[in-house]
């Protein structure tokens, strides 16, 4: 652990302040200890010595005491040989006695004794007699004088001169230096052994008044260094104990040092690294806990700083690109929390109808807020306030304006957002209770609202030169170049999505003369009335353009391809129609024409300058063929329409002069062959085109909206027929008529039914109703309403062209109808079929079994008859038997099989 912490390097100053801090004072402590444990020793041994010197010196004093009584009495005994001790003893008269020196002579006078020692020769101690006339001298044994029980260590004897008297065994006088000094004890070697000696002085004067001798005295040394290694090893225990917790208590001291310290440097390095979100956890109260605090609040800043940055030249990239106000809210309302550091935000925006919307800035997560209507009087409030600066609201205006409870001491900055000269909003930040108010979050909070206006001001300014750049000036239309846009958009969805759209190039023919005629304001009057008239027939999605002058551009996008020409053909006339209508200017009614030329993309051209170039071609040929003519660009389309707009003109032509007619397809008994009713199909007999088949004409009838009045016209003249057959006293045979099921919804068809059938005092019956199988007769329907009412009055509903829609069996078991006609697609594959047939066979089978009659339609074949014969169908229509006959073709048929009957009953009767 303690390896991790000194990888630091902060951990390993650390580490060594605290060993030298516990070291240094302990090795201190210990060279002091020791050193004056050792001066003590050192004392304490020399004061041994010294003691045991002092005995010694008064053991030899004694002793010279007792040998000058010795000498004494054996001068009184006069027997001075073998006294122990001496190696001779005579009187100082002797011839063998040496000279006493003036000192000794006064030493034996004063204290009468005297000792003379002197290196080389041994102790000479002389006395005066008892009766102090004479002196005695005795030479002494110094290995007698000097040896001394009380003394077991080894020691030296010298005289005051420092010459060696005597020696212990084994021990060489030490030479004494000049200076040595007195305390200073000194090594010698005795036998291998070290021993430590110390000089002293014994003074003699007591005995002779001069003279003495220096004993140098020792002690074993181990005396002293034993307990000098036991020191010194305690000292070493200690201070590896020292160490060791030095060691142990500066790796928790680091650890709690460095951790706080790792989290910073950690922190301060993912910082430099760009990493703005670096937030460092130093738990505790300490002045770390405080940094990383410190640093924390830091890097915050420097997040808001960096965001706010950001954020400003998003809105400024957003500003150029003159992105909508909305999406600069939203990206302010996005950001800003993260921007400025306060405690929420809001965006006011002043809307058209002159109300408040505040809308609250969302913090990463959550979901964004709808607007709150901001209530009048904190508007006023707030107006009242600004200047044009911001102000500081000392209420919770964010929660307030979003409605929750206001928290207390919150309060708000309000930043107005100004737009020429006009408060259009503003920026709200609120403040927690007991933040400060500071100047960042102020500046901040004012670059956010500066930008707004802005891009407030910026945007106004984009609208204004989009409309200057888009839209015509006179007439408020899009111009060539939203145009193009339009088209090019149209013509990209007409490609993907298969449909196709269509380009009307209007131009009026005699505009210039209108110019000429009433002035240029007049003329201006007119187009712009042209432009209302055109962009009141336009469809929602239609675009109505300005081209130049006089020339207008209709835009009919999305149409599927199978309708586009009808619908732009109708268009155009009506068109032609609306602008053919006279206009009053100055009060004058001025009546002009206008050609319209048309190209569709992606069929002629598949973008924007094609489909102008082919347009414009066309509206040259419409020109040629005269005024208010409208052309197709392709020439088989005018072909094709032209057709159609013949004919529609001829179809309401011969609906005047009546041209239209009913015939009558006989169906006849699947049995016996009679005819058992007749379907009333109609046809138009034209003296050009001679006689013209529904499939051609109806499309016209529907598009001329003429449905309910041929509904209306084929149960007449049907109803009329039938009455005339039965005045001619024909069978009464049931007719029906085929009726388009949109009429069916109409509210008052079933009364107009009745009435027909009243008029010619028909019984309902007579009547039979032919829908198509695809009807929409859902429960509820308009159509089944009208169904059940005329079943309930006994008029007969026939499903007609049964098996092409999609009907399931059981469907026909609700079904409020009659009468089944299957349609001729199932009888034609019939034949060699026995799939089909079996499928022919069960609808007939169940048909019947829910009571239904069955009628098979466009029988051509024997074949076919018999096997619907024999599979029970009920009658049968067809070619086989007859084509469609005109009235009075039918009243012969019908007429034939009355005879034909008659003659087979008198036939089988004979
Ligand atoms: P639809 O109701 O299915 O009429 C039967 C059509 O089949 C008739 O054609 C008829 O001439 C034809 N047809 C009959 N038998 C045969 C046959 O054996 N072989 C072949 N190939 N065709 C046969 P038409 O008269 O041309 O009528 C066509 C459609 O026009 C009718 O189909 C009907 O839906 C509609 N229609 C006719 N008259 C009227 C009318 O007065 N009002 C309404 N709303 N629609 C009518
Ligand atoms: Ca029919
Ligand atoms: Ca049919």
């Amino acid at each position: 652990m303690i390896r991790v912490h000194l990888r630091s390097r902060f951990g390993r100053r650390l580490f060594l302040s605290f060993l030298l801090a516990s070291l240094l004072p302990i090795l201190a402590l210990a060279a002091f200890a020791y050193h004056e444990m050792q001066k003590q020793l050192v004392d304490s041994v020399q004061r041994g010595l010294r003691e045991d010197s002092k005995n010694f010196g008064m053991e030899i004093v004694s002793e010279l005491g007792w040998r000058i009584e010795l000498m004494r009495n054996a001068e009184a005994a006069n027997a001075f040989k073998r006294l122990s001790g001496f190696t001779w003893m005579g009187l100082a008269d002797d011839a063998e006695a040496p000279l006493a020196s003036r000192q000794e002579l006064d030493a034996l006078a004063q204290h009468g004794a005297a000792l003379r020692l002197a290196g080389g020769a041994p102790p000479l101690l002389m006395a005066r007699s008892g009766d102090g006339f004479k002196t005695i001298v005795g030479r002494l044994d110094p290995g007698v004088l000097w040896q001394r029980e009380v003394v077991n260590m080894p020691y030296c004897i010298f005289d005051l001169q420092h010459a060696p008297l005597y020696c212990t065994e084994g021990l060489r006088p030490p030479r004494r230096a000049a200076d040595e000094a007195r305390h200073r004890m000194m090594a010698v070697d005795v036998a291998g052994e070290r021993f430590l000696g110390t000089f002293w002085e014994g003074r003699l004067d007591g005995l002779f008044g001069q003279g003495g001798f220096v004993v140098f005295m020792t002690a074993p040394e181990a005396m002293l260094s034993a307990p000098l290694t036991r020191l010194r090893l305690g000292f070493a225990a200690m201070i590896v104990l020292a160490i060791a917790l030095a060691v142990g208590l500066s790796a928790n001291q680091i650890r709690r040092q460095t951790a706080p310290l790792d989290a910073l440097t950690g922190g301060v390095r993912r910082l430099a690294r760009g990493d703005l979100d670096a937030l460092v956890d130093v738990p505790g109260d300490d002045e770390f806990a405080m940094l990383g605090g410190t640093f924390n609040a830091m890097s915050g800043r420097l997040r808001s700083k960096f965001r706010m940055l950001g954020l400003m030249a998003e809105l400024d990239q957003a500003v150029l690109a003159s992105a909508e106000r909305g999406r600069i809210t939203r990206t302010i309302l996005d950001r800003v929390l993260d921007a400025i550091p306060c405690d929420g935000a809001g965006v006011l925006t002043l809307r058209p109808d002159g109300t408040v919307d505040y809308l609250r800035a969302s913090g990463p997560g959550e979901k964004s807020d709808l607007p709150h209507r901001v209530p009048a009087e904190v508007v006023d409030r707030m107006r009242q306030q600004s200047g044009r600066d911001w102000v500081e609201v000392d209420d919770d205006l964010d929660s307030r304006l979003c409605g929750e409870v206001p928290q207390p001491g919150r309060r708000a900055l309000v930043f107005p957002v100004w737009t020429h000269n006009r408060v259009e909003g503003g920026l709200l930040l609120a403040l927690r209770a007991g933040a400060e108010t500071d100047d960042e979050v102020v500046s901040s909070g004012r670059a956010l609202a500066d930008r707004m206006s802005v891009a407030d001001s910026s945007i106004a300014w984009e609208a204004r030169l989009y409309r200057q750049s888009h839209y015509d000036a006179l007439t408020g239309l899009p111009n060539r170049m939203l145009l193009r846009d339009r088209v090019e958009r149209a013509c990209a969805r007409a490609r993907r999505d298969g449909l196709c759209a269509a380009l009307l190039l209007i131009d009026f023919d005699d505009f210039k003369s209108i110019n000429e005629a009433l002035g240029y304001q007049a003329g201006d009057q007119f187009l712009v009335e042209a432009a209302r008239r055109i962009e009141g027939l336009a469809r929602p999605n239609d675009t109505v353009a300005r081209l130049t002058a006089d020339e207008f551009v209709l835009v009919v996008p999305d149409v599927k391809p199978a309708e586009w020409m009808s619908l732009v053909h109708a268009l155009a006339e009506r068109l032609t129609a609306a602008l053919a209508e006279p206009v009053v200017l100055d009060g004058q009614e001025v009546v002009s024409a206008a050609s319209t030329g048309i190209a569709v993309c992606p069929d002629n051209a598949e973008d924007f300058d094609g489909l102008l170039k082919l347009s414009d071609l066309a509206l040259q040929e419409a020109k040629r063929s005269g005024r208010g003519s409208v052309h197709f660009y392709a020439q088989s389309m005018n072909r094709v329409v032209s057709e159609r707009f013949e004919l529609s003109q001829a179809l309401r032509r011969a609906i005047q002069n009546d041209e239209l007619l009913l015939h009558y397809q006989p169906k006849v008994d699947a049995v016996d062959e009679r005819i058992v009713g007749a379907e009333a199909l109609v046809r138009w007999r034209s003296p050009s085109r001679g006689l013209v088949s529904p499939g051609v004409f109806l499309p016209l009838i529907g598009e001329m909206g003429l449905d309910g009045w041929l509904a209306d016209f084929v149960i007449d003249r049907a109803c009329a027929q039938m009455k005339a057959w039965d005045a001619r006293g024909l069978p009464a045979v049931p007719v029906s008529v085929n009726i388009d099921p949109a009429e069916l919804a109409a509210p008052d068809f079933c009364e107009r039914v009745l009435s027909a059938l009243a008029r010619y005092d028909l019984p309902c019956e007579r009547l039979e109703l032919e829908i198509l199988e695809s009807a929409e007769v859902g429960e509820g329907s308009a159509v089944r309403d009208a169904l059940t009412r005329l079943r309930a009055r006994k008029v007969r509903i026939a499903l007609d062209d049964f098996g092409t829609g999609y009907s399931s069996l059981v469907y026909l078991t609700e079904l409020p109808a009659d009468v089944l006609k299957l349609d001729r697609a199932f009888i034609r594959t019939m034949v060699g079929d026995v799939r089909q047939q079996s499928i022919v066979e069960q609808v007939i089978a169940l048909a019947r079994s829910l009571d239904f009659k069955v009628v098979a339609e466009g029988v051509e074949e024997s074949a076919q008859h018999a096997l619907l014969r024999r599979m029970g169908c009920d009658q049968i229509q067809g070619f086989l038997f007859s084509k469609p006959l005109p009235a009075e073709e039918f009243a012969e048929k019908l007429s034939g099989d009355v005879q034909r009957a008659a003659a087979g009953v008198a036939g089988s009767a004979v």
